[in-house]
């Protein structure tokens, strides 16, 4: 333990263990197999890479995500660590080279793709080779009955068989109780220490939002959190991708489409800018994600919903992976749920599998739905527990209010029962609102005891109760009969008047601009050290572009911003840094010092205030003249001067020349202030009275920074 503690600190540049990855690792040295359910970003691959690098031989890893394995290996290189990788994308030669640096024990660790692993001339490869353990990847594929299933893996109990004496470890990022249970039996895992640290991904702020225009609360969504910033974006068909794709692109961000309908080299371009390029957004179908590992993206966006909780986990999952702010965003409609169910309806699967695939979707639809806490309720989903409210969802910032929809929801159902469960949602909400037209005429529904009785209420607030009526499967959308609209079991009691029936109340729309910061998920990079920021951030790109390897290879975003926190000024103090371990101090080093050390930080702008304050202290230092600082800051001059006061008061700053008083005005306003009464002493206000207005509020502010007590 003593040597896995020294390598994650000098190779990985961490100094402790977390989750419990140090109870995982001890296990494997200790020769037992291992199950374990981590979060992505939960430093999941350092449980083999350590182990493998402590034991003797080299660590097999099996992955399907075969994208992936190029970027997983540039990383450890980076690191000073012999990796390669053996699968399909290999020419013969090269993957000659690899098999013979595995037989001469050249390796600490070697990916491999599944069926390259199962071929007998792998498996005798193997069986020649000094193995330190096998690594089961994203062992969740083992599931028949997951959307990531993969028929090969439900073979590899074959390294159990052949290599018994051998440690294997499997492990998964999502996996419900059933799946786990499969994962066991099939890979023959039954004796191995199963170690689950919990699904939640607390950097990650979920938030669900419902009807109305979704291109438009994107755009909000992107203006206010995310003005430049790398994400994807998630769309249903491939053709609402493109336009989205084209729309983003139009107003001036640089997106790019993925889906399954482009040709494979154009995916792999923009991929490979996804990867590389900062601030992309990525618009895809679900087509995309798989084999991403890419730990800098800040921000997932559904634009329609996801057909599970698992695929919905899955996919938001792929934001914020380096554990920094994140946003899981979601815009859906109605439609959306009409046309999943219509999928299900009309797939060849057996009566089992849509069953099942109709409570995975259902399941969804509560998250959604939901008025409760989404963390709490994504989290139970997965049999983990959580605490009652965790703060950072959309639920737990800004509590929906719910209203008694029961009236209305008894007037939606009788009216659909009227017209004899016969039309759908548009032509229901007409007769409620008494909008008659010829069809209505035609089928005499214009003299139905419902016609007209929902006036009280708008069409969005109707569609919105429909919406919700149908979610909650209390009407059935037939897409055999063109959408039309029928009750179910559940309707009864309601309509009954046995039950009572809540209903959220529509959010309005976010407005641009109504965010405040304190609610927002950016990164935090104070104004004073986004020169040094952007400097850091070019000087990784230009070095990964030279190594051909994307940014996050060299150092995280994470490991940036402790660099500008702490501002390390030698190789030791880069050390110490997180993410930095000697091959990159060695490799790095000098370069990431140079730049740290040609933008000191002067010594007004070394403080802990407010950004507002440091952004008026950037240019006061740049120029003293109040007049033009206010004008650039679109701010009252006493504002300015209240900022000022701050820096004033922790003594980095002389009062007298901030405001330009000459003695004898700064001599009167602490006259005025020692005469009066104690308990007029703690407000500006008295002061500002007894000196007539004379004086800015803000300068008395400056001149009594400096001298009360
Ligand atoms: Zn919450």
């Amino acid at each position: 333990m003593q040597q896995a503690l020294k390598i994650l600190d000098e190779v990985f540049g961490y100094t402790s263990f977390r989750h419990s990855q140090a109870e995982i690792i001890q296990s494997l040295l200790d020769n037992h197999d291992a199950l374990v359910l981590m979060p992505t970003g939960g430093g999941k691959s350092l449980c083999y890479q350590i182990p493998a690098l402590v034991k003797d031989g080299i660590g097999i890893v099996i992955s399907p995500l075969i994208a992936l394995m190029q970027d997983q290996v540039d990383t450890l290189k980076a690191l000073g660590i012999r990796a390669a990788y053996l699968n399909s994308t290999l020419s013969g030669r090269e993957a000659f080279d690899i098999e013979q640096a595995l037989l001469s024990n050249q390796l600490d660790l070697l990916y491999i793709a599944p069926e390259r692993l199962l071929g007998e001339r792998t498996l005798e490869l193997l069986s020649q080779s000094k193995i330190a353990l096998f690594a089961i990847d994203e062992a969740h594929c083992v599931s028949q009955w997951g959307h990531d299933f993969r028929p090969e893996y439900q073979q590899l109990s074959v390294l159990h068989t052949r290599f018994p004496d051998i440690s294997r470890i499997a492990l998964t990022a999502t996996a419900d109780k059933q799946t786990r249970e499969e994962i066991i039996e099939q890979l023959e895992l039954q004796s191995a220490d199963v170690y689950i640290t919990g699904f939640d991904r607390p950097n990650i702020r979920y938030s669900i939002q419902d009807d109305g225009n979704s291109r438009q609360q994107l755009w909000n969504f992107l203006v206010n959190e995310h003005p430049a910033d790398s994400g994807i974006v998630y769309c249903l068909s491939r053709n609402k991708a493109e336009d989205t794709a084209r729309w983003l692109t139009e107003k001036g961000r640089s997106a790019l489409p993925y889906h399954a309908g482009l040709n494979a080299e154009i995916r792999q371009a923009n991929q490979q800018r996804f990867l590389r390029e900062d601030n992309i957004i990525m618009v895809a179908t679900i087509a995309f994600g798989r084999g991403i590992d890419k730990p800098d993206v800040r921000f997932v966006a559904h634009l329609s919903l996801p057909k599970s909780v698992e695929a919905y986990y899955q996919e938001t999952g792929r934001a914020g992976r380096d554990g920094l702010p994140a946003n899981a965003w979601m815009a859906y409609n109605l439609q959306d749920v009409i046309t999943l169910r219509q999928f299900i309806d009309q797939s060849d699967a057996s009566d089992l599998k849509k069953r099942i695939e109709y409570a995975k979707l259902d399941a969804m639809l509560s998250l959604s739905e939901t008025t409760q806490c989404r963390r709490q309720t994504l989290l139970k989903y997965f049999d983990d527990h959580a605490k009652a409210n965790c703060g950072n969802c959309d639920n737990c910032i800004n509590p929906p209010e719910t209203w008694d929809a029961t009236e209305p929801a008894r007037m939606a159902l009788s009216c659909v029962y009227r017209c004899d469960q016969h039309f759908g949602v548009n032509y229901i909400v007409n007769v409620l609102l008494g909008k008659s037209d010829s069809r209505i005429e035609r089928n005499r529904h214009h003299q139905l005891s419902t016609f007209g009785i929902g006036t009280g209420y708008s069409v969005a607030e109707w569609r919105s109760i429909f919406r919700q009526l149908i979610t909650a499967n209390y009407l059935l959308v037939n897409m055999e009969q063109h959408g039309v609209l029928q009750l179910t079991e559940k309707s009864r009691p309601l309509l009954r008047n046995e039950q009572r029936f809540e209903l959220r109340k529509q959010r309005k729309p976010e407005k641009t601009k109504t965010t405040s910061s304190s609610a927002s998920q950016k990164l935090s990079v104070r104004p004073q050290d986004q020169e040094l920021w952007d400097a850091l951030r070019a000087c990784r790109k230009r070095l990964a572009d030279q190594s051909g390897v994307p940014p996050y290879v060299i150092f995280h975003d994470a490991a940036l911003l402790e660099m500008i926190n702490k501002r390390p000024q030698t190789g030791d103090e880069l050390l110490t840094i997180n993410g930095v371990g000697h091959q990159k101090l060695k490799n790095y080093g000098t370069e990431f010092l140079g730049i740290i050390n040609s933008f000191p930080l002067p010594e007004l702008l070394n403080n802990d205030f407010s950004d507002t304050v440091n952004q008026t202290l950037l240019l006061y230092q740049q120029n003293p003249d109040i007049d033009s600082i206010a004008n650039q800051r679109e701010l009252k001059k006493t504002t300015i001067y209240t900022h000022l006061a701050s820096a004033v008061e922790a003594g980095l700053l002389d009062a007298k020349s901030v405001t330009g008083l000459d003695n004898h005005q700064y001599q009167t306003i602490i006259n005025t202030y020692l005469s009066l009464d104690d308990e007029d002493k703690n407000r500006i206000k008295p002061v500002f009275e007894a000196l007539e207005g004379q004086y800015d509020y803000g300068v008395i502010r400056c001149i009594l920074a400096e001298n009360r007590p």
